[in-house]
């Protein structure tokens, strides 16, 4: 085990992230569906993205096998890694607080599923998203390792541009106008300045 600080950093850091998601998750188990757009693709891109975002960190964890792409940075850089951690664990508890039962690790709708657009989903469409986008950037800075530093950025970044539109599709057929209504509000990542508004 290469526990090194950082390494046990991103490991404390991981478990934290996966209580996360295993404690809301476990709310959404009875719910019914009333739509889904779960296929092929959205499957393997799940898969891809674990095993960029899981598989790989942890074998570089456990076994010395990717020792060959290791490298040094300096000490300030796993810190900001740490501070965009925090950051990203913070915003992806919220994201799942807010959605409540309306949460899905696919793309589906459940039966009476509500369009939230209050807490940080007030401010952007993709807070779980953006927060995941944080996490593989502290992933980076922390593990300092090409391979299992970079993968979940790497693998996540596939997930994010095939996903969100087709997710974002799927929630203008269902919502129809609020939907496109909330789109004309929020950016997706980050809050969008609506001048109009204030003009
Ligand atoms: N894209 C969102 C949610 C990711 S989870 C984010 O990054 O925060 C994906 C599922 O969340 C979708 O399949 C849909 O069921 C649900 N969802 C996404 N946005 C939603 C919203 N504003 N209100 C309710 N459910 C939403």
């Amino acid at each position: 085990m290469r526990l090194e600080l950082w390494n046990a950093v991103f490991l404390a850091g991981l478990i934290g992230y996966l209580t996360i998601r295993h404690l809301f998750g476990r709310r959404t188990k009875n719910n019914q569906k009333a739509l889904s757009r779960v296929d092929a693709t959205d499957w393997t891109l799940l898969v891809i993205v674990m095993a960029g975002s899981l598989l790989l960190p942890v074998l570089y964890l456990v076994t010395p096998w990717f020792a060959f792409a290791d490298y040094r940075l300096p000490h300030i850089v796993p810190w900001s890694g740490l501070v965009l951690m925090v950051a990203s664990l913070w915003l992806f508890w919220r994201a799942h607080a807010d959605l409540g039962k309306n949460w899905s690790v696919t793309l589906e709708l459940r039966q009476g599923h509500e369009l939230i657009t209050q807490g940080v989903y007030h401010w952007i469409r993709h807070p779980m998203y953006a927060s995941t986008w944080l996490w593989c950037l502290a992933q980076g800075l922390m593990l300092q390792n090409w391979l299992a530093g970079w993968s979940a950025l790497g693998t996540f970044a596939l997930l994010y541009f095939v996903r969100v539109p087709r997710e974002e599709q799927m929630m203008c057929e269902f919502f129809g106008q609020d939907y496109r209504d909330y789109m004309e509000e929020t950016g997706r990542l980050f809050p969008r300045l609506n001048l109009k508004k204030n003009a």
